[in-house]
């Protein structure tokens, strides 16, 4: 996603303005019915059932009818999507929207003569019941826009962000297996033994950020100031989260270019089963401090470096249980929580393997996805799969 500044005009203005409305309204009638659901009840209407109620609603409302089917289509797709995020663990379950808060909409089946440059740095895309909406062309465009998203923040800019779907990598055609896993110390470790860093700000970006944050305590509500120390801050976070994004897209299509599987884990089983315990260096107060940090990568693109490489690698893609790889030793098959010294150290109990705790893992997910088992205690790896059968690992309590 990269995002530009739109600059409507005040008629457009209008129209994106009900557009949002429509969104709004859209996500919280879907919001509503999932909240009328109690265990028990019959389920609560999936995409399908809520397009079709959409389409009898429109039937009914004038105003509703007057404005855009993508608009409004896209809205109840968003919520599938945020409600399958709520269910496997990577996000909060959705609430309802408020007006003048993070308001927008998304657009789809978005062609290739849908956005245009004006200028060095004009440009313009055509939006549903809008028209031509101008945007600042301050970055290239990426080629292959699918959809895209205007958003409106509390100070009333708009931005529109430009989704693309990726080309698929061609597989390098090796058969070589790569275990990725979420990293603690690092944002990813891969089974080779490389870690891989998403770039954050720099220091100094961090102390002006610090400085800002102050200074915006101290400024008054509503003041011109104020105002500016918040789009001072903006324009630092959006810098951070290029970089990311730049991050994501170089590694996903460099581990899609080298490994023909990459194995990843299973998020919906990894958020039920890894908990922060299992520490030896300090059982129990680590506990919050490392479910915060949890969140943090997570936020730090992990989702996002998995959903990439589902798109440049598609049916390449392994999710394995994590169920105890982060306990395990990768070269003897020895479980125990106590090898697991620090959130950066791994050193095994049984044979005095050591090696960085999230390569370790990532071993071991990498080994998963090929068919060993790895929750054997003390077992010989070297027999591989084919002397005994290949099990999965099960989570235990
Ligand atoms: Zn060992």
């Amino acid at each position: 996603m990269s995002r530009y500044r739109l600059a409507p005009t005040p008629a457009q203005e209008a129209v994106l303005l009900e557009h949002c409305r429509h969104a709004r309204y859209v996500w919280n009638l879907a919001v509503e019915q999932h909240g009328f659901w109690k265990p028990g009840r019959k389920s609560a209407p999936g995409f399908a059932e809520q397009c079709r109620q959409l389409t009898e609603a429109r039937a009914e409302f004038a105003w509703l009818r007057a404005g855009s089917i993508v608009v409004q289509q896209q809205a109840l797709k968003d919520f599938a999507q945020a409600m399958a995020n709520f269910y496997s663990g990577s996000h909060r379950k959705p609430v309802w929207r408020k007006r003048g808060r993070g308001e927008g909409f998304r657009v789809v089946a978005v062609g290739a003569g849908d956005v245009r440059r004006l200028s060095r740095n004009l440009g313009e895309v055509r939006v549903p019941k809008v028209g031509w909406v101008r945007f600042r062309w301050s970055r290239a465009v990426p080629e292959g826009v699918k959809s895209f998203r205007v958003t409106r923040d509390r100070a009333g800019r708009w931005h529109v962000a430009f989704a693309v779907i990726p080309e698929p990598v061609p597989a390098p055609g090796t058969g070589e297996v790569a275990g990725v896993d979420r990293g603690v110390a690092v944002s990813a470790a891969v089974s080779t033994g490389e870690l891989l860093n998403a770039p954050a700000l720099r220091d100094a970006e961090k102390v002006r950020l610090l400085r800002l944050a102050r200074k915006l305590a101290r400024a008054k509500r509503g003041s011109n100031r104020r105002g500016k120390v918040k789009a001072a801050m903006a324009k630092l976070k959006a810098r951070e989260a290029d970089r990311r994004n730049d991050w994501v897209e170089k590694t996903s299509t460099d581990l899609a270019r080298r490994f023909d599987v990459i194995a990843v884990e299973d998020l919906k089983i990894g958020n039920m089963t890894r908990s922060a315990r299992g520490i030896v260096a300090a059982p129990g107060t680590n506990v919050r401090a490392k479910a915060g940090l949890n969140r943090s990568i997570l936020s730090a693109g992990w989702g996002r470096l998995v959903e990439r490489l589902e798109h440049k690698a598609p049916g390449r893609i392994v999710k394995v249980n994590p169920a105890f790889t982060s306990q395990t030793c990768n070269a003897c098959g020895h479980r125990a929580s106590g090898s697991r010294q620090s959130q950066s150290r791994f050193r095994c109990v049984a044979c005095g393997h050591q090696e960085n705790a999230d390569v370790n893992a990532a071993r071991n997910i990498r080994d998963i996805a090929a068919g060993h088992a790895v929750n054997a205690r003390g077992g010989d790896r070297d027999a591989g799969p084919a002397k005994r059968e290949p099990q999965r690992v099960l989570p235990s309590g």
